[in-house]
């Protein structure tokens, strides 16, 4: 039975057929302006366990995940903090490694950025431009949507909401259409601009990723993912990028979108200002009760962010270690005929569009399994056979059921630091900046890096050779 998804592009459940191997997988990666929260961790480790799942099933994958290293938000957040804009993208891509590792995120194969694919990029706006496709407005360069009559197969849109629509019609009084979006925009004073045929400038958000992609995968995608916030316009104009510059239809065979993270049913975004940060969460709990909680939902559907159920997915990973207490790993136990009936519905559910939820029940169930059978002293071999299979399954989540020494040493020092950052803070405010710089560079003898950020310090240990 082959793995079955719901592609965006259908709309419908379809069985997984790649045509290349590797498979080509693009993700639509952070903006790094700011350190990541709760919405992005759920959607990374929703495509880390898409990605575990499909390599335990047997495909070889290339993953590719850009960082929009050059975005408003960025030259924003740069000014505000009187930084270098390329500083604030190294500083806030560096923060999404350390929180990523952190849940168990497998690292993509490669990483693009914006920057390194200049040249690339202006060359991709300049083939629309010859074959037709764009036009160019005092040194904008616009997509020309007339020209691609399935635009909004993706979607099923074609404009934003009126008021947007006329909001962006007057920042940009030389579209010819208001569906048209912008693939190079002339330099504004004070921001970083590159030099192009059109003068001097920066590219539009969604020509970036039709070159990134293109150039490190190819022509034609297997699987293109993302947020669900980004449905439309951001991947509907990649799709009208894409199948302009190859010629080839679709660019992507499946579409995978991620549902968002909501606060008070608002999605939770760095815009918003409703956001916490994953370091924020592990200062409290676990990753791995964290990871499990994002794993509860069904990926697809949106998932409010509460407190309660995050302290019940600590719960069930406790529940889920103590199936394995006094255990050690042990590759070569044979695996029961009872462990095996849960594997294949493990299976069962994630075949069925990466069903988590149900694929966490059974594991669940075995767990319970192992106990019962644990308690009552039957055949230990089938025991410990069963326990490998608890791991190995778990593993496909990317759940590490071991007690990560690091997490808890980071989990046990936490009040203590806090409690410096308070002491360091008072300081700071009656402006004893030398006693409080002193408690900094204390603290980072100590193996702890502090950060100031205009909402305030945030603290993470320092790794090996930093
Ligand atoms: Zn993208």
């Amino acid at each position: 039975m082959p793995i079955r998804l719901t592609n965006t592009l259908t709309g419908r459940e379809e069985p997984f057929q790649p045509r290349h191997d590797p498979v080509r997988l693009y993700v639509c990666g952070m903006t790094p302006k700011f350190h990541p929260h709760v919405g992005h961790a759920r959607l990374f480790v929703a495509i880390d366990v898409i990605r575990r799942y499909l390599e335990y099933r047997g495909y070889r994958l290339k993953h590719v995940q850009n960082f929009t290293d050059v975005d408003d938000k960025i030259i924003a957040r740069a000014n505000q903090e009187g930084m270098d804009p390329r500083e604030v993208a190294r500083r806030y891509s560096e923060s999404y490694f350390i929180a990523m590792d952190a849940l168990n995120v497998r690292r993509a194969d490669l990483y693009p950025t914006v920057t390194d694919f200049m040249p690339q990029i202006i060359r991709a706006v300049q083939e629309l431009i010859d074959s037709g496709h764009a036009y160019v407005v005092d040194g904008d360069v616009y997509y020309d949507v007339s020209t691609k009559p399935d635009y909004g197969k993706l979607s099923g849109r074609t404009t934003e909401e009126g008021q947007l629509v006329g909001a962006r019609k007057e920042l940009e009084p030389g579209k010819r259409d208001p569906r048209d979006f912008a693939l190079w925009k002339a330099a504004k004073p004070g921001e970083p601009a590159w030099e192009s045929p059109w003068g001097p400038g920066r590219p539009g958000w969604h020509i970036e990723c039709s070159t990134m992609s293109r150039e490190t995968l190819g022509d034609q995608l297997d699987m293109h993912a993302g947020g669900w916030d980004l449905v439309f316009p951001h991947h509907e104009n990649e799709i009208a990028q894409s199948e302009a510059l190859t010629g080839k239809e679709p660019f992507a065979f499946v579409w995978t979108h991620i549902g968002l993270v909501t606060v008070g049913g608002e999605k939770m975004a760095h815009s918003l200002g409703n956001f916490t940060t994953v370091a924020e969460v592990l200062k409290q709990h676990e990753p791995m009760a964290l990871r499990l909680y994002l794993i509860t939902t069904h990926y697809r559907s949106p998932l409010a962010f509460n407190e309660e159920s995050l302290i019940a997915a600590g719960r069930g990973l406790a529940r889920l270690r103590a199936a394995l207490e006094g255990s050690v790993p042990d590759p070569a136990a044979v695996e029961p005929a009872w462990a095996q009936q849960a594997r294949a519905r493990f299976e069962e559910a994630m075949d069925d569009d990466f069903n988590t939820s149900g694929a966490l029940g059974h594991l669940f169930d075995l767990a319970r399994e192992i106990n019962r059978r644990r308690d009552s002293g039957e055949d230990m071999g089938q025991v410990r056979g069963a326990q490998q299979t608890l791991r190995s399954l778990a593993e496909i989540l990317g759940l590490r059921l071991e007690p990560a020494a690091e997490s808890g040493a980071t989990r046990d020092i936490a009040p203590f630091v806090e409690l410096v950052l308070d002491a360091r803070q008072t300081l700071r405010s009656a402006k004893l900046y030398r006693e409080a710089d002193r408690l900094r560079a204390e603290l980072r003898a100590l193996g702890i890096v502090v950060e100031d950020t205009p909402t305030g310090s945030t603290w993470r240990r320092a790794r090996p050779g930093e």
